[in-house]
């Protein structure tokens, strides 16, 4: 039996990341992961410039304890360039965006001063040395790493790459993921369902996951637990995919039949995990495919998804900057708990003046998948823990969505 974080740390240490590569256009590499190093050719901004409408004047003719009366001698607007050096008692017409002229070191708002025909009087105040300058290379200096390689891609990212100058880039390819659920009892939405049968929910949760998370999934449909089918299923999928996900048939019942045939056509490592809801779980590899056989269950096959599998799939798509978003919530209700299992109840949490404050969803039965529904977190209750009380501060994690 391995502990909740052994064997996370076992399911992504065992993934290697995939070296294929892409070049893409800029703006089609949302949540994307960059392939490698992105460096500055050049400062941004690329010439020091004014963060204001204003005038741009040299500190040095601020000394003294009055105003000061310079004679405006350029005006520039955005987007030009005005090489007519500002001396001593002298000052530019500038707008926001526009380079300082050589010279000015100083740019005081328009608001601040008063606009004599060719002169512009500044108060004593209006302005300190280096005021609404935004200095050259502030945002980006030339060769620096922008972005660094396995970062994922958010909006900032696609603009910081296109204020580079950069119209494509290299990605990590995405993995082609096979989701097959198992089960007599399990039918397709939409086909006939006999009254002992239910319609498969997980393949469209994991199939949701698996798109939220950037993967190209295969639709390895239901398979029934039957030696022959399953086997032929494993082999086609691992010939196809880079990793397989399934659901159902990893616990010890007599039509579990996961494991063996993992076993039989690939190598397996099965484990009981301390951890509710997914206990059984087989993980291994057929071929080169990973493979990830996840509870049945509606609830376990999805926590151990997000909780286990995720981390591991991030590491396959080479991502380098990820990390579990967990943080401290005040507990509204006790929880009933016995030592000796992990658990990850969903949970209601809310942002209110005291805090973050987290409920559970009520009824966390395994088969119970609108706890999912009604939730938006996970509760992280202790192994070693027994009941927890009103008031406590919990561990929870938001369930992922869009990077919104
Ligand atoms: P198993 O581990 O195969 O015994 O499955 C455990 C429970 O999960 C059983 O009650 C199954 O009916 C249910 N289950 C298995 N696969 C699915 C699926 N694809 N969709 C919904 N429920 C499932
Ligand atoms: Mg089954």
């Amino acid at each position: 039996m391995f502990s909740f974080e052994e064997a996370r740390q076992r399911v992504i240490d065992r993934v290697e990341p995939l070296t294929e590569r892409e070049l893409l256009a800029v703006r089609s590499t949302l949540g994307r992961i960059l392939a490698e190093d992105v460096r500055a050719p050049f400062d941004i901004p690329p010439l020091s410039n004014s963060a204001r409408d204003g005038y741009a004047l040299r500190a040095a003719d601020l000394t003294g304890s009055g105003g000061v009366r310079l004679r405006v001698v350029a005006e520039i607007p955005a987007g030009h360039y005005s090489d007519r050096e500002i001396r001593a008692g002298e000052a530019a017409r500038i707008f926001t965006g526009a380079p300082l002229p050589p010279g000015a070191d100083t740019v005081v708002m328009q608001e601040h001063v008063q606009r004599r025909g060719e002169y512009v009087e500044v108060p004593a105040g209006a302005v300190k040395p280096d005021d609404n300058v935004r200095p050259r290379g502030e945002d980006v200096k030339s060769g620096e790493a922008v972005l660094e390689g396995g970062s994922y891609i958010r909006p900032q990212e696609m603009g910081i790459l296109a204020s580079l100058g950069l119209t494509q880039v290299w990605v990590n390819r995405r993995p082609r993921v096979a989701v097959i659920s198992t089960g007599n009892e399990v039918v397709e939405a939409g086909d006939r369902r006999g009254p002992a049968q239910i319609f498969d929910s997980n393949r469209s949760t994991l199939i949701g996951l698996l798109q939220a998370l950037g993967a190209e999934v295969l639709d390895g449909g239901i398979v029934r637990d039957e030696v022959d089918e399953l086997r032929q299923a494993f082999v086609r999928a691992s010939g196809n995919a880079h990793a397989i996900l399934t659901s159902g048939g990893v616990s010890v019942g007599a039509y579990d039949l996961v494991r063996d045939i993992l076993n039989e056509v690939g190598e397996i490592d099965f484990w009981r995990v301390k951890m509710r809801p997914g206990g059984p779980q087989a993980y291994g590899r057929i071929g080169p495919a990973y493979f990830f056989g996840l509870p049945g269950n509606p609830v376990s096959a999805m926590v151990v998804c997000l909780e286990i599998v995720r981390p591991a799939l991030w590491r396959l798509m080479g991502r380098k900057d990820w990390q579990p978003t967990r943080f401290h919530a005040r507990l509204r209700e006790p929880i009933r708990k016995r030592p000796g299992l992990m658990e990850f109840q969903r949970g209601v949490l809310t942002y209110t003046a005291q805090g973050w404050e987290v409920t559970t969803t009520g009824p966390q039965g395994s088969g119970i998948l609108r706890s999912m529904v009604k939730g938006n977190c996970l509760i992280f209750l202790a192994e070693e823990r027994g009941d927890y009380e009103s008031g406590e501060d919990v561990w929870v994690e938001p369930f992922p969505m869009a990077w919104l």
